[in-house]
């Protein structure tokens, strides 16, 4: 039988021997390790032997991390990275090269969007389709296709991929399928199940969930057979080929571009995951309250959260997801300014960031989605009033009492 998650995090550390049998993995500062022979040294070197040679390819504290969150994906191996997006541009750079053609969403996390802009820049193709439709994905592909990138649930709006007929199509069409999770977390959803290549996590959001670490992670699933990929190095096509893809991520997304976790990070992250499962069931309960609450209110114009029946993908949410996450967002009426709600809110953090203990608000077209312009916000519906929350652990009823406030300071004005 396989064990819950919350109990092979509490165990991980301890059940691959931990030094002194201590219950968590103590931090592992050193930059350099130092072995007993010059035959020992190269043999790790070479990859005969597993071990460590420099802080910068990581270190004993990220590598038990990265176990870790193997094993919440049920997965084969994973990096871990300094971010989020440290993660991401690792996987596009090792695993892609001029002439490539890449697939992904047009509802993407605004940095990832950039992004694929640089890889444009640097002789990739993208395509950006509307990914809640595995036909846009099949119509948007070509011979050159190497990968499809798709986001679990969009921010801000939530739309959610077809994330199955995807899965599908790429096993079929033998593409990388990578898929962002973020906002799922391996306790919501296995990216696995619907034939997800590659898994990426920002761990600064729910896995770490205390806003007090930046990481990023790439999941192999075991899935994709790497031995046919034409992008990978001679070097790195040695013994077990389920280790090929990632292999080449760490030597040439992290070690080459050095985005490397810090271990006291790691450690941080390893602690928020061990209460990932209460803090998501919570954060969940909270946010469909919320917006249900939201939907109710005569200020409030829509109300997008993947727990409320009108969703356009709620049955997609309920049949693939153990919970429809923590993120929603909200449009205020015509005549009703964004920013005098935020302003009334006390406890919700007027803030960026996501997936964060505390609640956290901010208007989107203005802050996150600046940069890119209006046109661009159009064609990613995101509103001028739109408003993005990312809901917290704390109860339900301040939270309600905290948005209330908010609003009746809106009618008395
Ligand atoms: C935050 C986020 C990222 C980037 O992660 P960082 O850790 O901030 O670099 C990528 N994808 C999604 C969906 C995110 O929410």
């Amino acid at each position: 039988m396989t064990r819950d998650i919350t109990t092979r995090i509490l165990h991980a550390d301890r059940l691959a021997g931990a030094e002194h049998g201590a219950t968590h993995k103590p931090l592992h500062i050193a930059t350099g390790y130092g072995y007993a022979t010059a035959e020992d040294l190269t043999a790790v070197f070479q990859g005969e032997r597993s071990g460590y040679v420099y802080g910068r390819q990581g270190n004993p504290t990220t590598g038990a991390l990265e176990t870790k969150i193997s094993q919440m994906e049920e997965a084969v191996g994973t990096v871990a990275f300094a971010s989020g997006m440290a993660a991401i541009a690792a996987v596009f750079t090792a695993l892609l090269r001029a002439g490539d053609h890449l697939v992904t969403s047009r509802f993407l996390f605004g940095n990832t969007a950039s992004l694929m802009d640089t890889l444009q820049r640097l002789g990739c193709e993208v395509t950006l389709v509307d990914a809640t439709d595995a036909g846009q994905v099949a119509a948007a592909l070509r011979p050159e296709t190497r990968m499809v990138f798709v986001e679990t649930i969009a921010n801000p709006r939530t739309q959610i991929a077809d994330l199955q007929g995807i899965g599908k199509l790429c096993a079929e069409r033998g593409l990388v399928y990578v898929v962002d999770s973020t906002l799922t977390t391996p306790y919501l959803f296995l990216p696995k199940n619907t034939g997800a290549s590659l898994v990426i996590h920002s761990l600064s959001k729910s896995i770490c969930g205390h806003g007090n670490a930046l990481g990023g992670s790439v999941t192999d699933t075991g899935l994709f057979d790497w031995s046919g990929y034409a992008n990978l190095l001679p070097s790195y096509r040695k013994g077990n080929p389920q280790a090929w893809g990632l292999l080449q991520v760490r030597k040439k997304g992290l070690r080459d571009f050095g985005g490397t976790l810090s271990a006291e990070h790691g450690h941080r992250i390893a602690i928020g995951a061990e209460t990932l499962a209460l803090r998501m069931e919570r954060a969940c309960a909270n946010a469909l309250a919320l917006a249900q609450w939201l939907q109710q209110q005569p200020s409030v114009a829509r109300v997008d959260y993947p727990g409320l029946a009108e969703h356009p993908q709620h049955q997609r949410a309920a049949s693939l997801f153990r919970g429809f996450g923590a993120l929603l967002s909200f449009e205020t009426v015509a005549g009703i300014d964004p920013f005098d709600v935020l302003n009334g809110l006390e406890l919700a953090v007027k803030s960026t960031h996501l997936g964060d203990n505390r609640t956290l608000a901010l208007p989107v077209a203005r802050t996150i989605y600046w940069e890119m312009g209006e046109q661009m916000r159009q064609s990613m519906h995101i509103a001028d009033s739109l408003i993005r929350v990312s809901v917290g652990i704390e109860a339900i009823d301040d939270l309600l009492a905290d948005f209330g406030k908010a609003f009746a300071r809106l009618q008395a004005k």
